[in-house]
């Protein structure tokens, strides 16, 4: 076998795994009224029951591999400020409620803000390109280019 790195004692994916198959093992496990009633369900009782509890499953797999591949963001304290490279400091962390096609998902990243160019961003989800534009267009030479003035979100509150 390879000598993979050993930084971790688990590999991460196996960790998803370990995790996908417990999500797996409790959606089959509400399936069980189905095997115990009378009569089995019509193939499209059984589809309807299918459709109804498989963002559980999805839901939960996904949420496995959010966790398993954001697990670095949830403690990192320091992040470079896209706009101008600064390393700076975290503010603080925020949870994240996502809503998505397989159901939602839960995360906690954390949130920085650089007082030199005036943004705030979230590294995991928001790539603050578009703030970034306006601190260049607020220090440029020119004004004026159709462009409101912006106030960041200053992030001075939790
Ligand atoms: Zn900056």
């Amino acid at each position: 076998m390879g000598c993979a790195a050993r930084v971790l004692d688990l590999d991460p994916l196996e960790e998803v795994r370990r995790m996908a198959h417990e999500q797996l093992d409790q959606w089959l496990e509400q399936m069980r009224p189905l095997f115990e009633q009378e009569k089995p369900p019509t193939l499209l009782e059984l589809s309807q029951h299918f459709t109804r509890s498989r963002q559980q499953l999805l839901g939960g797999v996904l949420q496995s591999l959010a966790d398993a591949l954001y697990a670095h963001l949830k403690d990192q304290r320091q992040a470079r400020c896209p706009c101008c490279g600064k390393p700076i400091r975290r503010k603080r962390r925020d949870p994240k409620h996502g809503n998505t096609l397989q159901g939602p998902v839960d995360l906690e990243r954390g949130y920085f803000y650089c007082t030199d160019c005036r943004v705030g961003f979230h590294p995991l989800h928001e790539e603050p390109v578009a703030a970034c534009n306006q601190v260049a267009a607020r220090r440029g030479p020119q004004v004026g280019s159709g462009f409101g003035p912006s106030t960041a979100t200053d992030g001075s509150r939790p």
